[in-house]
């Protein structure tokens, strides 16, 4: 018997709780409808079916459901067969998604522990293709946090609790299901999910007793570095995307793992700099309340300006241009990242452009705010540039970096002239043009030019 299944075997010596209808708040008017369906479906096919997870754990907190996802002890194909819309997907382990529309519940079959011929493990104890079949009981304890291994049933509308999950959803605590090093060593990605949780439900990371979650993420914290680029990327979307990015932001700081996932220079974590950040990822959090659309690109734009401003600053000394040294800076530290977070294109380009908006911007003589105004990304690149401003004013202080050099009140006056210059009609913006202080007629600049 290998060494997992012996574990898994002695922590599920657990004791159910099943909590009858009567004494929880979880009701069906709450649940969508298809994700019902997809129950009664199973029950009525003779198959056992819950809802499970995040669900489950964000009804009993009085909280709206991202998605639906379902547990049954019917293989992915037994479960393909009871539903015209829905298709087999998944290598690692195999899921059906099964389509009401737009959208899309995940039905997965119970899994169970490892056995030898299927147990497959890297030298560091990563988990690389789980897929035994198993019970209710076994699959409660594969899952990460207790409070992710609640399961609802239409059966008779309870809740089944194998792991004390309700216990920890009472006293607010993100705890692991078995020993939370080698949790993480299995997938080091479920020390980002510790941070999700506990940042999205305000909860503490388990941390009193002898098997601390805290403990084992600072020791396995570098295992991160074996997870895929790939999918670091749809990891770090989930942290930051969801409406609570701010508070992830404070928990990796503070945890000091937001150095492991963008490794750079320490100078990117200064008193302004995590400023600067917090406000950007506050304001995508608003966003996401207005519902109003939010792009990775902007995102990855914020969290990467510090790094890209410093190296900007320093190609400068080394006889680049302004405009050459950002270009230079933001094309350097996306490949850098890129190696442990794949970027898709499309973001990296939109990102770069946001970037070169910031030393373009201050130029408006001439046609140059009417070529910045016409720029595809010009409104990511203003909305970047009043994040800017709006740091340094919330701060009151200079961001002795700055690219442009700009005081705090050249920053404040050019976002006013922006957002003044968007709605003027055009008579009057040719007037803002002609008032900019610098505004020297053309042929004269030449001669200066020259006689440099
Ligand atoms: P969210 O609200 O973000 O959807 P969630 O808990 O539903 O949170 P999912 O990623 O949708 O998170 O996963 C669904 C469930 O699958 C989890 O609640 C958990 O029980 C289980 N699970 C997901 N990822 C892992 C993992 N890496 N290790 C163990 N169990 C996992
Ligand atoms: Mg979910």
């Amino acid at each position: 018997m290998g060494k997992n299944i012996k574990r898994f075997y002695t922590i599920s010596q657990s004791n159910l709780n099943i909590i009858a209808r009567s004494e929880h708040n979880v009701s069906r008017k709450d649940i969508s409808k298809s994700a019902i369906k997809v129950l009664y479906t199973l029950k009525d096919a003779g198959y056992e079916g819950y809802l499970v997870g995040g669900c489950v754990r964000d009804l009993l907190l009085g909280l709206k459901p991202k998605d639906f996802d379902v547990a049954t002890n019917a293989t992915p194909e037994q479960v393909k067969a009871l539903f015209r819309n829905s298709r087999i997907i998944g290598r690692r382990f195999q899921i059906v998604h099964v389509r009401f529309g737009r959208e899309i519940i995940e039905v997965t079959t119970f899994r169970g522990p490892h056995d030898d011929e299927n147990l497959h493990v890297s030298d560091e104890g990563m988990l690389l293709r789980d897929n035994a079949y198993g019970t209710l009981e076994q699959d409660a304890w594969r899952r990460d946090f207790t409070i992710n291994a609640l399961y609802y049933t239409v059966k008779d509308f309870s809740i089944v609790d194998y792991t004390n999950g309700m216990a920890d959803l009472k006293s607010k605590t993100i705890r692991m299901i078995g020993e939370p090093s080698i949790r993480f060593k299995e997938d080091p990605v479920r020390m980002l999910r510790a941070i999700r949780f506990a940042a999205k439900l305000n909860f503490k990371i388990q941390h009193d007793d002898e098997v601390s979650i805290k403990k084992a993420l600072d020791e396995n914290i570098h295992l991160l570095d074996a997870v895929s680029s790939a999918r670091l990327f749809d990891e770090v979307l989930k942290l930051f995307m969801s409406g609570y990015a701010e508070a992830v932001y404070e928990l990796l700081i503070k945890e000091d793992i937001y150095r492991r996932l963008l490794p750079f220079d320490h100078n990117t974590q200064t008193d302004f700099y995590i400023a600067f950040v917090k406000q950007g990822l506050a304001n995508t959090d608003t966003r996401i309340q207005q519902e109003k659309p939010i792009t990775p690109a902007f995102l990855f734009a914020v969290m990467l300006w510090p790094a890209v401003e410093l190296l900007t600053k320093k190609l400068l000394t080394q006889q680049h241009t302004l405009y050459d040294s950002i270009n230079i800076a933001g094309q350097e530290i996306i490949e850098q990242v890129n190696v442990r977070i794949t970027i898709p294109k499309r973001f990296r380009y939109m990102m770069r452009d946001i970037w070169t908006l910031q030393v373009r911007l201050p130029g408006r003589v001439g046609r140059k705010a009417y070529k910045s105004l016409e720029q595809k990304r010009f409104r990511a690149g203003y909305d970047f540039l009043l994040l800017r401003s709006q740091v340094s004013d919330l701060l009151n202080m200079q961001n002795t970096n700055d690219v442009n050099q700009s005081s705090q009140v050249e920053l404040n006056e050019l976002c006013q002239w922006w957002t003044q210059f968007q709605i003027e009609p055009e008579e009057n913006r040719k007037q803002m043009i002609k008032a900019l202080p610098n505004n020297k007629p053309k042929r004269k600049k030449k001669k200066t030019n020259k006689v440099k």
